[in-house]
């Protein structure tokens, strides 16, 4: 019997099993892909703070690019800067590689082309079919990924609603008027509370869209507004992103469920990297607690943990289906007023010179203030 078998070696179960072969257990990691990390499913954005505050240092391996923030455009083309903090434009393959190679490093053993294919309770602990065989641990994480296997065989599944995103990768030279040091995220009432995006990554692009849309016609048509020619794309990405998950519990004793297996994405942007490894690590810090007191219960303090944290806040959601009823004209209306500026620079003084041209925007004070705390939050969690 191993001490732990995490099932999925993307960020999230790369990072869980970090904490656990660190810490002398046994570990197998098991992914059905080829080769980990790819092909790519993912626009590679993240923000230096979720990297760093995870203990993860940023390496030019796996580095394409830094940026200064990221700025949101209305369908006016009106624009303000939701953040100025720093992240990077990365190569997911490297990255998702790197991770698990700290584990398999400190011990672990890495499986490819290994399917998981059903996941049953034992006495003491757990049996991971695969490929015809199986596997026993003491431990079970479930980082496989937004359709989980693993969430549903433990029985914490009651509802899943995923969104889609879909993206085309361009030379830089092929995006016309790029913003080489700034992610854009475009919104519209054409995205259904989605958007659209634009993120420079070294000599090459990630343009795309996603929410509850036809992601690929609304890949198609942002393109050609931006006039840029799709047949130059380099390679087209898509996958699925969880927009609302309703999981009973993140864990059961000797059962954890990180990343996307959970849920654990930001509605308001789909970005997951940051709480994949978020969830990971303290996953693998629960798992850990609970091998070495031999008490299974212990992974439980990990569902307390999550749904306590920023990522997990019901502002994020309520926040977001508000955002779905916005129309352009209310869009295009508030980015005029922001226009160059931070979201920070509003203010009593600003909001009363705003109202005394436009008083229908009072409508709508509340989602302002509750927007001012999404966005906030958002700068250092949410990306
Ligand atoms: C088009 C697109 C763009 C995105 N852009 C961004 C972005 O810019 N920034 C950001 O932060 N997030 C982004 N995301 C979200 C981000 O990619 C995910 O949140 C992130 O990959 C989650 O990591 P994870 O480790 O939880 O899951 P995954 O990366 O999905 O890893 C799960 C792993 O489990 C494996 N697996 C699944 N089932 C089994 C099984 N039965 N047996 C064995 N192995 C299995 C899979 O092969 C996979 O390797 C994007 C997503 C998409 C689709």
């Amino acid at each position: 019997m191993f001490d732990a078998v995490v099932v999925g070696a993307g960020p999230s179960g790369g990072m869980a099993a970090r904490a656990l072969a660190a810490s002398g257990f046994q570990t197998v990691i098991v992914d059905k892909k080829k080769v980990v990390g790819e092909p790519v499913q993912c626009a590679e954005g993240v923000s230096e703070f979720g990297l760093v505050s995870n203990g993860i240092q940023p390496r030019d391996e796996w580095i394409m690019q830094r940026v200064r923030g990221a700025k949101c455009v209305a369908p006016n083309g009106n624009w303000f800067y939701i953040t100025r903090l720093a992240g990077f434009a990365i190569d997911r393959p490297s990255f998702d590689r790197w991770i698990v190679q700290g584990a398999v490093d400190d011990g672990a053993i890495l499986r490819t082309s290994t399917r998981v294919t059903s996941v049953t309770r034992l006495d003491d602990g757990w049996r991971v079919s695969m490929n015809g065989d199986h596997t026993d641990a003491r431990v079970v994480i479930g980082a496989d990924g937004p359709a989980s296997l693993v969430a549903r065989q433990a029985g914490l599944v009651r509802s899943l609603e995923k969104s889609i995103a879909y993206e085309y990768r361009f030379r830089s030279e092929d995006v016309p008027n790029l913003d080489p040091d700034f992610f854009l995220l475009h919104v519209s009432r054409a995205y259904d509370g989605g958007y659209a995006w634009v993120f420079p990554r070294g000599e090459t692009v990630n343009v795309g869209a996603g929410g509850p849309i036809d992601g690929h016609a609304a890949t198609l048509a942002f393109c050609r507004s931006l006039g840029i020619d799709v047949a130059k794309r380099t390679q087209t990405i898509a996958g699925s992103i969880p927009y609302r998950y309703d999981l009973t519990s993140l864990a059961l004793p000797g059962l954890a469920i990180v990343g996307d297996a959970g849920g654990i994405t930001n509605p308001m942007n789909g970005a997951g990297i940051h709480p994949g490894i978020f969830s990971g690590r303290i996953a693998g810090e629960c798992a850990v607690a609970a091998l070495s007191s031999e008490d299974p219960s212990a992974v439980l303090a990990y569902d307390r943990i999550l749904r306590a944290s920023p990522f997990l806040d019901p502002l994020l959601w309520w926040m977001i289906d508000r955002v779905r009823g916005w129309s352009d004209r209310f869009m295009n209306s508030v980015a005029e007023e922001l226009h160059g500026l931070e979201w920070r620079a509003v203010n009593v003084r600003l909001a009363l010179r705003v109202l005394a041209h436009k008083p229908w925007l009072a409508a709508h004070a509340r989602d302002f203030l509750r927007m001012i705390r999404t966005l906030e939050l958002c700068e250092r969690y949410g990306w």
